[in-house]
């Protein structure tokens, strides 16, 4: 403080206002500042800036830029830097400082550092990535009034503590061992079958945490499809002050959630991904929900895994990290299997097997398609057998849950004259047909366009949807099943805020008999009236050459098979079915006995075997250009160069190849595989790969845009 006061009246006794300020220079100090800067942008370090006084690092600031003026942090000053003013240097002056915040804390800024090295950023980029976009927007006066109507309006909490339920013998026990860790940066996997009470364990311990004076951060997949985590986290801390941190939310909320974190007035924050990085000063423990869940991997921008930054954060501030799955990562798995099973043994597994109330799992149900006549699939999607166990449902008044992970009428229209398809101009991909609006929509750049009335090739009248999405499959169970109420939940009938809870609600209030969606009605749903699951058409993952589809493609009909039965008193006619080609596929072995450890057993085998996480560690690199042969052009010269750093560290480099949707909007898109053995090996590699990626960007004309993705999810 005294520091400050005495170069703020330094500054006061410099003459006439207007004039560059004529603070002795030995006053000034240097301040090192992040900003935002993407990664092709070949700005890496925090830039200097001077500054009147001192300033603690995590101050937010704002500093001119070329001809603007950026919103930074004071950074710390790197190893063996001063603060003094070099000589012969034109540095800028800070243009304004927040000083009513608190700055953010060294372990905040250590994640971001961590974050920014490990994937290959600049710690500017991902801070500000992080931060709320509000704080962009706001000058230090505009935040000064935010904070003082926040202070204001902060009033103390309030309300009764709900019943706590006796926890389960499971859940006793694995409380009891969570107590064990509660001192120390431990990670734990909670591997328990859906409807297992993991949510239970979540609240208990966040409680418990929080009744120590400390701070838990809950991270979930997301949010909105979930209002009833969301709810049951209110309920359960009606003293507290729960905050949540989405992109979700409007940015003056977003703001002011992020404020009362940032001043340590939220007791638990529940978020998404990007609250891995919520400032809370006296975090006490990280939980991360459906650990396995693909949303925890940013897919633009710094390209972080929130899973894999938890356990980070743990590390850093010495706190427990809670890993909550039904079906984990094979990621988590591996790293929970002890050593002695072929695993790495880093982290503790917990386990509940049992679901509460003493409910089994539904039995799986496998219809082998190959065998039904081809005249009964011509109009439907749905084999006799599964129509007649939806009829039963409908008679006992129960409700069924139709799964098709794919949205829209039909993935495409065809001429039945010509062969005309619904090609996307701008992508190498084809335009959905959506019946509702009558439009052709392209998934991957949003084109959207009227259905045309006639062949635009051949002017032929008749165009036929081919294959079936969500859309058209609500139509076919209306037709088949008379007078059954029949809903539907995906992107597209949820897009209007507020259209996903009434629709949910319907569902919980029973007003709904057969509900038909996408992967969004598969996760986390307490459904009470729910007593069958079907998956209408889930083969194409067994085949595909996402190395991690079979994981996905598991994980989503484990999932979707705990939303059946959950009540106890419906739980022995809970069914799953599955329709399939491939009856005999292990996957669908290992999903009839509910067996995921046999599953990831077998999956491990698999990806050693193939050399493939989590036994190697991969990195791509994409580059983008209106040509393919430009993106693969400078993939190839980067590369080339990198020969013998890559042998030196024995990293693997491999050829250029374009993406699987290989044009969006245009671009053109390609990337290279870096693999290595060892994680630290890759790293290495990849730190000494920047300067050249740096310094060979410019040389390649039509190159427009290139990125490092570590630890990416699909290749
Ligand atoms: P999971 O998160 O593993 O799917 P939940 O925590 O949602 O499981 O629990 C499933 C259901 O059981 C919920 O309705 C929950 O309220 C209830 N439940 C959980 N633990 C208990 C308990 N100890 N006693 C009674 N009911 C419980
Ligand atoms: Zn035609
Ligand atoms: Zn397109």
């Amino acid at each position: 403080m005294g520091k400050s006061s005495s170069s703020q009246a330094v500054a006061a006794s410099a003459p006439a206002a207007g004039a560059e300020p004529l603070a002795p220079v030995s006053e000034r100090v240097v301040v090192p500042v992040v900003i935002d800067a993407p990664q092709y942008s070949g700005l890496k370090a925090a830039l200097d800036y001077l500054s009147e006084r001192p300033l603690l690092p995590g101050t937010l600031l704002r500093v001119p830029l070329g001809r603007r003026e950026v919103l930074g942090v004071a950074w710390d000053a790197r190893p063996g830097e001063g603060s003094a003013v070099p000589e012969g240097v034109m540095l800028r002056e800070v243009a304004a400082v927040f000083d009513a915040l608190p700055p953010l804390p060294a372990a905040w800024r250590e994640l971001v550092d961590f974050a920014a090295s490990y994937y290959q950023r600049s710690p500017g980029e991902v801070a500000l990535a992080v931060l709320p976009p509000e704080l962009r927007t706001l000058s230090a006066t505009q935040l000064d009034r935010r904070l003082k109507r926040l202070r204001a309006r902060l009033l103390p909490p309030s309300g009764e503590h709900s019943a706590l339920p006796d926890p389960s013998a499971e859940q006793a026990q694995v409380l009891q061992a969570l107590a064990g860790t509660a001192a120390n940066a431990s990670v734990t996997l909670l591997h328990g079958s859906t409807g297992s009470g993991k949510t239970e364990i979540y609240l208990r311990e966040a409680q418990r945490v929080v009744e120590a004076g400390r701070q838990a951060l809950v991270l979930v997949p997301e949010i909105n499809l979930t209002p009833q985590l969301e709810e049951r986290f209110l309920a359960r801390f009606p003293g507290r002050r729960v905050v949540s941190l989405h992109s979700g939310l409007t940015p003056a909320r977003r703001l002011k959630h992020w404020l009362m974190v940032l001043l340590g007035e939220a007791d638990l924050v529940l978020g998404t991904r990007l609250a891995v990085f919520a400032p809370l000063p006296r975090l006490g423990l990280v939980i991360v929900d459906e650990e396995h869940d693909p949303s925890y991997k940013q897919q633009e921008g710094a390209r972080y895994s929130a899973r894999d930054l938890a356990v980070v954060r743990g590390r850093i501030e010495g706190v427990p990290v809670l890993l909550g799955s039904a079906t984990p990562s094979l990621e988590s798995w591996h790293n929970a299997l002890p050593v002695a099973e072929g695993g790495a043994g880093r982290y503790a597994r917990l386990t509940m097997a049992a679901r509460i109330g003493g409910g089994v799992l539904p039995a799986v149900r496998l219809v082998d398609m190959s065998r039904l006549p081809k005249e009964v699939l011509r109009d439907s999607a749905l084999s006799p057998a599964l129509l007649g166990a939806l009829r039963e449902r409908l008679a006992r008044g129960e409700q069924s849950l139709v799964l098709l992970n794919r949205r829209g009428y039909a993935p495409v229209l065809h001429c039945t004259e010509c062969g005309w398809k619904s090609a996307c101009a701008h992508c190498s991909a084809w335009r959905v047909f959506h019946k509702l609006d009558r439009t052709l929509r392209c998934h991957h750049c949003g084109l959207t366009e009227r259905v045309p009335r006639a062949c635009p090739d051949c002017g032929n009248a008749d165009i036929q949807p081919t294959g079936r999405g969500t859309e058209r499959l609500e139509e076919q169970l209306a037709l088949a099943l008379p007078g059954a109420r029949v809903g539907r939940i995906d992107a597209d009938t949820t897009r209007r805020s507020g259209a996903l809870e009434a629709e949910l609600a319907r569902v919980h209030a029973g007003e709904v008999d057969v509900l038909v969606g996408t992967q969004m009605i598969a996760k986390g749903h307490d459904f009470r009236r729910m007593t069958l699951v079907a998956a209408v058409n889930p083969d194409a993952a067994l085949f595909s050459s996402d190395f991690r589809a079979p994981e996905r493609q598991f994980s989503l009909l484990m999932q979707a098979a705990g939303r059946a039965g959950r009540a106890a008193e419906q739980a022995d006619r809970a069914e799953m079915w599955v329709q399939t080609w491939h009856p005999q596929h292990a996957l669908y072995a290992a999903l009839r006995t509910h067996d995921y450890a046999a599953f990831a057993q077998a999956q491990l085998a698999e990806r050693r075997s193939a050399g493939l996480p989590p036994h190697t560690h991969l990195a791509l690199l994409r580059a983008d250009a209106r040509e393919q042969a430009v993106a693969q052009a400078w993939l190839r010269v980067v590369s080339d160069e990198a020969r013998e750093l890559a042998e030196q560290h024995q990293v693997a480099l491999y050829p250029p190849v374009p993406l699987s949707v290989q044009r969006v909007a245009d671009m053109e898109r390609a990337q290279l595989l870096v693999e290595s053995a060892s994680r630290p090996a890759l790293q290495r590699f990849l730190a000494a790969w920047d300067a050249t990626l740096r310094h060979k960007r410019p040389e390649q004309k039509g190159l427009l845009r290139w990125a490092v993705d570590v630890d990416p999810l699909a290749i």
